[in-house]
C-alpha cells in the first residue's frame, strides 16, 4: 500500500524544466522562510533508529550552558594541560582560480607552488589567532563535529544546494562509507527491500548484507539509474510474490557513478526525485564526486587542453543540481566527503538532510563514531576557514576538476588509440573518476561458456599481460547481466602507465576474441 499522499506530493519538479537551479550565493531571510518546511518521513525510520536515546552524559552538559556559575565535576574531560601534543602545523596548497584557467596544473598532478603554513595551539583561541584552538580540537566533542569547522560546511552546502526547504541541518562524518551504514541503519530493517544502481560500489553492498537488506538493482544506461525501471518495479510490486513491502529507500550515485562513471542529467534527477514522492521513497544521494563534473572530451585534442570557467559562479553554474537541491520535502539524506576533494586519510565528511534525520543520525553518532578525529578537523578548519575561505575552497575544486578532465582525457585517448572497437564500446564519462569498458561477450569465441565465464577468462589474461582492471562481476547487484564489463580509473596513474596499460589491455581483447589486427 502507498501510505496517502502528503499535501506536498501534488508539488512535483517538472522534469521537463532543464533552466539551471539558480544558484544564489546569499540566501537572504525572507528567502528561507518563504521555503516549506520537510514533511515528516519517521515513519521511515527503523526499529533500531527509532530506540536511540539522547546520551545522558551530554545531557549534563546542558546545564554548564545554562548556567556559567556551575562548578561541574560532571564530565570525565581530560585536562587539556595534559595533552602531549602542543601544536599542528599544516602547509596548505593555495590554489587561485587562474592556475587552472593556466594550466599550471599538469598531467602528473604537481600542485600549484604557492603554500600557506598555519598553526593550531592549545590556546590559539585565548590569543586570538582562531576561533578553533588544539585544547578543544583535542578534547571530547559533540557528536555533531566541531561547530566552527561545521559552520562553514553548512554555508558552503547552503551556497552549492540552497535546499529548497526551511528546517535542513548538516551533521559530520567519517566519511561516506561511514555515513552510508549509519544512515541504512537508520532507515532498514531486516528482510526490508532496498532499491540501487544493478552496478554499484561494493562497500554499499558488503554494507546491506549484514543488515539483512533485500537489494533491487535498477537497470542502468549512459545517464546511470533508469527511472522508466525504477517505475517499473515499484508500479508492479507485488507483495506476496516478492515476500516483502515495497522498498522505502533509494541509494543513488547520480554523479560519475562507481564503477560506472554515469551521470545522471537533470531530467533523469527530477524524474527519479518525482517516483520517490509518488512512492514515498527516502533518496540515499551518496556524492563523493559531484564536484568532478568534467568539460567535454574532443577526441584528438591535447588532453591538457581543459575548459575552465572563468569566475566561482560560472562554475558553480555549470554543475548539474545534487538531488538535494530539487528537494522541497526533506526526503533526501545527501552524503558529502572530503575523501575525493580533499584526502580519503581525514575520515570526514558530512550529511545533509531534515532536522528530524539529523537528530537520529545525531543519536547514532553519539555512541559509535562521537565525531570526526580532532586532529583531522582541526586541519580541515585551518585549510577551509583560514587558508582558503568559502570562494578559496571553490578555487581549489576548480583546480582539481581540470586535472581530473585531463586524466579523463588522457585515458579515453589511450583507449581510443588502442582498443578494438569491433568487440568493445564505452561512454566517455563526464564526472568522477571511472571509465566502464562494454566488452561485446557475443562476438567471443567462449561465449558458450558464459558471460562471467568469459569476463574472467579476459580478467585472468589481463593479469597475464600485466594490467588489472576490475571486472563488472565484482560490482554487480542483479544476478543476471547481458555483457561482459570492466571498470578501468583515471585517478591515480601517470599519463605513461595509463597508455601502456590500455595498449596491454587492447593485446587482451585481440587475442581472446581472435582478431586479425
Ligand atoms: N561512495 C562511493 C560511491 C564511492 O565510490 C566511494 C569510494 O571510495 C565511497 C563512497 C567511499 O567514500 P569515503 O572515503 O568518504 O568513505
Amino acid at each position: 500500500m502507498v501510505p496517502p499522499p502528503h499535501k506536498a506530493e501534488t508539488e512535483l519538479v517538472d522534469p521537463s524544466d532543464s533552466s539551471p537551479v539558480a544558484i544564489k550565493p546569499v540566501v537572504s531571510q525572507s528567502q528561507t522562510e518563504s521555503k516549506p518546511m520537510a514533511l515528516d518521513l519517521s515513519h521511515h525510520l527503523s526499529i533500531e533508529s527509532k530506540i536511540r536515546q539522547k546520551s545522558l552524559l551530554k545531557v549534563s552538559s546542558s546545564y554548564l550552558a545554562r548556567d556559567p556559575e556551575l562548578l561541574s565535576l560532571a564530565a570525565g574531560l581530560p585536562s587539556p594541560s595534559l595533552f602531549p601534543i602542543e601544536k599542528i602545523t599544516a602547509s596548505v596548497a593555495i590554489a587561485k582560480h587562474e592556475s587552472a584557467r593556466d594550466g599550471l596544473w599538469k598531467n602528473d598532478g604537481l600542485l600549484p607552488g604557492m603554500r600557506r603554513d598555519l598553526h593550531k595551539e592549545k590556546d590559539s583561541s585565548l590569543k586570538g589567532h582562531s576561533e578553533y584552538d588544539l585544547s578543544g580540537a583535542l578534547q571530547y566533542e559533540q557528536g555533531t563535529g566541531a561547530k566552527q569547522l561545521l559552520k562553514f560546511l553548512k554555508r558552503h552546502t547552503e551556497i552549492v544546494h540552497n535546499p529548497p526547504y526551511r528546517d535542513w541541518d548538516c551533521i559530520m562524518t567519517g566519511g561516506n562509507t561511514h555515513a552510508m551504514e549509519t544512515v541504512f541503519r537508520m532507515l532498514i530493517n531486516p528482510g526490508d527491500y532496498i532499491v540501487l544502481e544493478e552496478f554499484a560500489f561494493p562497500e554499499t553492498v558488503e554494507g546491506l548484507k549484514p543488515l539483512r537488506a533485500r537489494m533491487i538493482g535498477i537497470d542502468m544506461d549512459a545517464e546511470g539509474m533508469r527511472s522508466d525501471s525504477l517505475e517499473l518495479v515499484l508500479e508492479t510490486w507485488d507483495e506476496d510474490a516478492r515476500g516483502g513491502k515495497r522498498p522505502g529507500v533509494l541509494y543513488v550515485v547520480p554523479t560519475g557513478q562507481n564503477p560506472t562513471g554515469a551521470t545522471m542529467s537533470m531530467q533523469r534527477r527530477k524524474e527519479i526525485y518525482n517516483t520517490c514522492v509518488k512512492y514515498d521513497l527516502v533518496i540515499i544521494e551518496d556524492d563523493p564526486y559531484y564536484f568532478l563534473q568534467m568539460s567535454d572530451y574532443i577526441p584528438g585534442q591535447d588532453t591538457g587542453a581543459v575548459q575552465v570557467p572563468q569566475t566561482n559562479d560560472q562554475f558553480l553554474a555549470s554543475l548539474l543540481p545534487s538531488m538535494l537541491s530539487i528537494d522541497t520535502q526533506g526526503r533526501v539524506l545527501r552524503l558529502d566527503s572530503f575523501s575525493k576533494v580533499a584526502a580519503p586519510g581525514l575520515r570526514c565528511g558530512w550529511i545533509t538532510g531534515s532536522d528530524r534525520f539529523v537528530e537520529r543520525v545525531l543519536r547514532h553518532n553519539e555512541v559509535g563514531l562521537q565525531f570526526p578525529s580532532g586532529a583531522s578537523m582541526a586541519v580541515l578548519h585551518s585549510m577551509l576557514t583560514e587558508a582558503w575561505g568559502q570562494d578559496g575552497y571553490l578555487d581549489w575544486l576548480v583546480n582539481l576538476r581540470a586535472e581530473y578532465t585531463s586524466r579523463r582525457n588522457t585515458l579515453v585517448s589511450a583507449m581510443d588509440k588502442f582498443l578494438p572497437r569491433e568487440v568493445c564500446d564505452w561512454v566517455v564519462p563526464s564526472a568522477g573518476m571511472f571509465v566502464w569498458l562494454r566488452v561485446h561477450y557475443a562476438k567471443h569465441p567462449h561465449k558458450d561458456n558464459g558471460v562471467e565465464a568469459v569476463e574472467k577468462e579476459l580478467f585472468e589474461a589481463g593479469i597475464d599481460n600485466k594490467v588489472l582492471i576490475l571486472p563488472g562481476a565484482w560490482f554487480k547487484v542483479k544476478p543476471e547481466t547481458s555483457d561482459v564489463f570492466f571498470r578501468a580509473t583515471f585517478a591515480s596513474v601517470s599519463a605513461n602507465d595509463m597508455a601502456v596499460a590500455i595498449e596491454r589491455f587492447g593485446e587482451v581483447l585481440r587475442k581472446g576474441f581472435a582478431l586479425q589486427t
